[in-house]
């Protein structure tokens, strides 16, 4: 089933100039982008977006990392996208990433992971409108 997703090139990666490798391997992989956008978010865009973390004892500081620098959020497509992107990011810390996964390749730590994608079709839903409207995703 082909399925969208949300995905961000996070601050981290953006800033060592990896996001143009992180895009190649996002095309090699059959995606197809239909939004893309350098944004940098405030404080509240983040807490915002990442709600579902806020009884976690890392939120505060999750949050202020995606506000240390611009980020690139995207809409990503393909045959069951979701886990298919999540498959390529590799696990949340970079030790236990596999190798080839993006994470391995380009994560600093469990918090500087590189990458985001959407966990779900509900979350998936959510994170999409959150950062694009229906004009800008094509
Ligand atoms: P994401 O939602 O960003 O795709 P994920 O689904 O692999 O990552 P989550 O459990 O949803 O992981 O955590 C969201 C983000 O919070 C992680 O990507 C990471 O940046 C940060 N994070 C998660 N666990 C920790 C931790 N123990 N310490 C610090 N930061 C963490
Ligand atoms: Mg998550």
């Amino acid at each position: 089933m082909t399925q969208r997703t949300l995905a961000i090139i996070k601050p981290d990666a953006v800033s060592k100039g990896a996001a143009g490798a992180i895009l190649s391997k996002i095309e090699q992989a059959g995606f197809k982008v239909l939004a893309a956008k350098l944004i940098q978010m405030s404080f509240d865009d983040a807490a915002g977006f990442y709600a579902v973390h806020r009884p976690r004892p890392f939120f505060k500081s999750l949050c202020t990392f995606m506000t240390q620098g611009p980020c690139i959020p995207m809409v990503l497509e393909a045959d069951n996208g979701i886990q298919k992107w999540r498959d390529l990011m590799g696990a949340t810390d970079p030790a236990k990433a596999a190798a080839g996964t993006i994470r391995k390749e380009f994560a600093s730590s469990v918090e500087a992971n590189a990458v985001h994608g959407s966990d779900a079709p509900e979350t998936a839903a959510f994170e999409i409108a959150y950062f694009f409207s229906a004009l800008e995703i094509h």
